[in-house]
């Protein structure tokens, strides 16, 4: 075999001596079989613990080249396009058996928009807008998530154009199919109408356990219908109120501006006794106060919360690639703020974030935003199972025999 040079410690030589030093006499990772360092576990040889933070290792001199980097430690530019280069599980059987504490799902549907298209592209570019690979740490809470957690991403419900009937039940059936294994799913929209089949098979997979929603949004997608359609993104609130999954009065909502819905649509969410929080308010009290009564309201009964997070929450200025932009919404760090504060108190049943169109964005600023919302709440369902004292599960990569 050819000695590398940059492999075996020679090429630092040519970089600052401290930096030089660290790397060279940095200890030499390898692969372990198991699933902790410690190898506690050899039991299962298809599992590949995956190597610590990346830039801290250095392969040792006798790896071959090119197989010395598992995929989810390779830059995120290259390889896999799951999320965060998680391990791809699409196949319901497998997550049965392996049962991830988070499960990634997209929802490549665009067909219920009463604007701009394009929503339909959001789960491809949600999951690959970061620069980041390998272990991740969180600096907001101080943890790795992906040590804590078992994360996968378990595909795209089969969502085919132009039927939205056909488009709402594979997406009710891919989330059921997920929520059913006990793992946390994080649904990547696709239009708002998903809430209404995605939030429907959570609350079927909780059974008696009942769900509350926190909806950070611009508009109040409560109406009957648009153009007479029933399945828009612009009444998914109200058909979830109508059959009986959420209770108006714990179906709260944050950010609501501009100049919709209808006073007769405000009359209705009244009557439910929903509750909302206006743009206004967020100006006055600031996001965190409003955000803490939103957890309240939200939880006034119920157990367990479905977090849905329409990107245009965010003023159009930060986040433009969405479908009916409306200025003068929040800053991203109110929102990923939010997030943390919404996640680490609740017992999250499910989240989506919603409404990214990548044609209308520009340099990757709203994919990129809405994955780091995705990874805030990991982060802080990281945060709480180590706050309660549960055991770790660290995500386990599976080694890609093709390749080997
Ligand atoms: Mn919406
Ligand atoms: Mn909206």
């Amino acid at each position: 075999m050819v000695a590398n040079r940059w492999l075996d410690g020679e090429g630092f030589a040519s970089i600052p001596a401290t930096h030089a030093r660290q790397a060279c006499s940095a200890p030499r990772r390898r692969l372990h079989w198991g699933r902790s360092e410690e190898g506690a576990n050899s039991t299962m040889p298809d599992e590949l613990r995956r190597r610590r933070q990346n830039d801290e290792h250095l392969p040792a001199a006798h790896e071959d080249p090119y197989t010395a980097y598992h995929d989810f430690d390779l830059p995120a530019y290259v390889g896999s396009t799951s999320f965060q280069k998680l391990p791809l599980l699409t196949d319901a059987a497998a997550l049965r058996e392996r049962r991830p504490d988070v499960a990634i799902i997209g929802a490549p549907f665009d067909d219920a928009v009463s604007h701009r298209p394009g929503a339909r592209f959001g789960p491809r570019a949600i999951r690959t807008a970061t620069y980041h690979s390998g272990s991740l740490n969180s600096l907001q809470l101080g943890i790795e998530p992906f040590e804590w957690l078992d994360c996968v991403d378990a595909g795209d419900a089969p969502v085919t154009p132009a039927d939205l009937e056909r488009g709402h039940e594979v997406i009710r059936r891919k989330v059921l199919e997920v929520a059913s294994t006990g793992a946390i799913p994080i649904i990547l929209g696709g239009d708002h109408s998903i809430t209404f089949p995605a939030a429907s098979a959570v609350a079927e997979a909780i059974g008696s356990r009942r769900l509350g929603v926190v909806h950070f949004d611009a508009h109040a997608d409560a109406a009957n219908s648009t153009w007479g359609v029933l399945r828009s993104h612009g009444t998914p609130m109200r058909r979830l109120i109508e059959s009986g999954v959420v209770e108006g009065r714990n179906f709260v909502q944050v950010g609501l501006r501009g100049y919709w819905p209808p006073a007769e649509t405000l009359a209705w969410m009244g009557e439910q006794q929903m509750r909302w929080h206006l743009m206004t308010e967020i100006e006055s009290r600031g996001a965190e106060a409003v955000v803490a009564d939103a957890i309240a309201e939200a939880l006034d009964g119920p157990e367990a919360i479905y977090l849905s997070v329409d990107i245009d929450v965010l003023d159009p200025g930060l986040a433009p690639g969405t479908g009916t932009p409306e200025p003068g919404g929040l800053l991203p760090r109110e929102l990923l703020r939010a997030i943390r504060q919404v996640v680490s108190v609740v017992d999250l049943a499910a989240m989506d974030v919603v409404e990214v169109s990548p044609p209308y964005d520009h340099g990757e600023v709203t994919s990129t935003t809405a994955h780091r919302c995705v990874m805030e709440a990991i982060s802080a369902l990281a945060a709480q199972r180590r706050e309660r004292g549960e055991a770790a599960n660290p995500t386990r990569l599976v080694r890609d025999r093709s390749g080997a």
